[in-house]
This record gives structure tokens, sequence and C-alpha cells, in this order.
């Protein structure tokens, strides 16, 4: 029997991860983030003084990648080459570099089966850009989540705030929107929605309204 794929795609700050930790929490189904992968591998770059786009010696480190998620009932530490990188991987600057490895086609595929591997009984929920395009393509329930561009650097700067970091508005937004533009406009895994997915958009939604939604396209396919 196959083991069922929940898929939730989209954007940045759209609330992807948040719905689909939760939705992994709710069903008592593995999680994956493949974000978190990325991330890692970016500070793993940068630790070896490697530049981001030298796919050649990329390729290699991704393969290899020495990073393990450790997860109890509080939470998910991520440890690469015995190093807690859990808050390192969370900066601006990493998802910035994270999004420049992950433009190169064969880091991408190097990076495949790590991300397939967390297809476990009884079930996953896979948070990404290419979950159900490109890595679970036949996940039975495939979500695209999505908000305004607007909508995201708010909540982030709102996130941040709450941190007491010092941040401004106009540059998250102009970050996202770089962001995007590299993410949509990749020629490998562009972040495009799958043919099958249902697009959610949470520019004015809670994250309760989202979860009943997405509870809902759950339901009616699987
Ligand atoms: O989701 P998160 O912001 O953690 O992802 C960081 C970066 O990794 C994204 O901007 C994107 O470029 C890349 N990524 C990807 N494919 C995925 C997940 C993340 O290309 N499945």
């Amino acid at each position: 029997h196959p083991i069922p794929v929940v898929t939730v795609d989209g954007p940045g700050g759209a609330g992807k991860g948040t719905l689909s930790s939760l939705l992994a929490e709710k069903l008592g189904w593995h999680f994956l983030d493949s974000g978190a992968i990325y991330r890692v591998l970016a500070v793993a770059t940068l630790h070896h003084d490697l530049p981001d786009d030298d796919e050649e010696s990329i390729v290699p480190l991704a393969t290899g990648l020495d990073v393990s998620f450790e997860t109890d009932k509080e939470s998910t530490r991520i440890i690469l080459e015995g190093e807690d990188v859990t808050d390192d991987i969370r900066t601006e600057q990493i998802g910035a570099v994270a999004s420049k490895v992950a433009a190169l086609p064969r880091v991408r595929e190097a990076l495949l089966r790590r991300q397939r591997a967390f297809q476990d009984d009884p079930g996953l929920v896979a948070d990404g850009r290419d979950m159900g395009t490109v890595v679970f393509p036949d996940a039975p329930v495939k979500i695209f989540l999505t908000a305004s561009a607007q909508a995201r650097a708010q909540r982030r700067y709102d996130q941040l705030k709450e941190k007491g970091a010092d941040v401004n508005i106009a540059r998250l937004l102009s970050d996202i929107e770089a962001r995007d533009k590299r993410d949509t406009q990749r020629s490998v895994a562009p972040l495009v929605p799958a043919q099958d997915a249902i697009v959610i958009d949470s520019t004015d939604l809670d994250i309760d309204q989202v979860f009943e939604k997405a509870m809902e396209v759950i339901s009616s396919r699987l």
C-alpha cells in the first residue's frame, strides 16, 4: 500500500510551516521541512567557504550532508555535523543563500532521495516549494498555500518585532519579492502549484481558518 503524503507548497511566509506541523501533529504523521534542508545546506556551504553558485562543489556537499532531525515532544532540533544549527538556519541571510543553492539543478537532484526517505508509515506531511510537483508527484493531497507579499511581510515583521529585532517593513517586503522572483523564475522546479493542487489564499485568514480549510481538503481526498 502506498504511504499517504500531504504536500504543502507555496511562497515563503505564507504560513506553510505552521500549517504543516499542525497537520502532522493532528494526523500523527511524519513531517518534512524541506526548506530546512536547503537552509542547512546553505550553512554548510558557508562553513566550507564555497561560493553559493559553485554547483560542482556543492553537489557532493549535498549528497554527503551530515544532518539529522532530532524530534522530541517539545521541538525538533536540527544537527549539522554534530552542531545544533536550529536557530542559525532561520536568518534572512541564510534564507537568501538557501534560495541560491536551491536554484542549482544538480543540487536539487542530489537532495531528492533524502527528502523521499521521509515518506514512512503512517503518513507524511511535506512542506516546501516543489513537494507536489517534483518530490512527491503522486501525493493524493496537494495544497498550495499562498498570501499577498504585503501580508507575508507584515507577518514576518510582527514575528521579528516580538523577538525585539530592529526591522524595516519596506526592506522585508523587497526581500520577500526578490526571493519570490528567484523561486518562481528558476529553470528547475520553479514555484508553481501542481495541476492537481488546491490553492488556499491565507491573506485574510487566521491559522485556525487555514487549518479548517486544509482539513476539509484532506478529508475530501483521503
Ligand atoms: O521555506 P524556506 O524559507 O525555509 O526555504 C528556504 C529556501 O529554500 C526557499 O527560498 C527556496 O529557495 C528553497 N526551497 C526550495 N525547495 C523546497 C524548499 C525550499 O527550493 N522544497
